[in-house]
């Protein structure tokens, strides 16, 4: 939870990692009301760069905060480890786009942590993402899972004949990285989230990304 000594240590583990890896990290914090502690707190969002070819960007996207009620290593030290992992493969792979790696604080408090962070990107930032890749509970379960905005081209298709082992276009060519390498994957339909308050468990799995369960 933010604030705690546990959140201080994630961020300070979070910026070593990818320090070490050679990527410049900054820390976005903010405040807001957190419905556990009743009260406002301080959350930081953890940011790092790997700039493409072109200003084009991709964002990936895991958060590390947790609710007491559910496994953490699941959801979502899964996720941050899918983040750590794929950024420092990528950090000296030359990439048509810009990816930029975010992990979320406050994202279990009604999404104040990514709300923040897509609040705060400029016009032309906003302009620059062409997808985002929301990696949340990697470990548990039997299915993975696939939200987003179906359609030709789409990410979420994408994901989908990955894990079929073929290429969108229909061609046949390996199957996708080992994540993707799972019994089943089931494409789900990205519905936005409203905002309510007490929603964390009507939350959890919404969004653009890979779940599983
Ligand atoms: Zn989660």
């Amino acid at each position: 939870m933010d604030g705690t000594s546990q959140a201080e240590q994630a961020i300070q583990y979070l910026q070593s990692a990818l320090q070490k890896d050679g990527y410049a990290t900054s820390l976005q914090t903010f405040s807001y009301y957190s419905y556990d502690e009743d009260d406002q707190v301080d959350g930081v969002n953890v940011l790092a760069v790997k700039p493409g070819a072109s200003p084009r960007e991709i964002v990936v996207a895991a958060h590390y905060d947790s609710v007491d009620d559910v496994d953490g290593a699941d959801d979502n030290a899964s996720g941050v480890a899918v983040l750590l992992s794929a950024a420092a493969r990528l950090k000296d792979v030359q990439t048509p786009s810009t990816i930029r790696f975010v992990s979320f604080g406050a994202e279990e408090n009604d999404l104040d942590g990514p709300r923040y962070f897509v609040g705060h990107l400029g016009s032309q930032e906003k302009k620059n993402v062409v997808a985002l890749l929301n990696l949340d509970s990697l470990i548990a379960g039997d299915k993975t899972y696939a939200y987003g905005e179906g359609g030709s081209g789409s990410l979420r298709d994408w994901i989908g004949a990955a894990a079929a082992g073929r290429h969108p276009d229909g061609s046949q060519r390996p199957p996708g990285p080992g994540l993707l390498r799972r019994p089943a994957v089931r494409l789900r339909r990205f519905r936005p989230v409203p905002r309510r308050r007490h929603p964390v468990r009507l939350l959890r799995g919404h969004g653009l990304g890979i779940r599983q369960r």
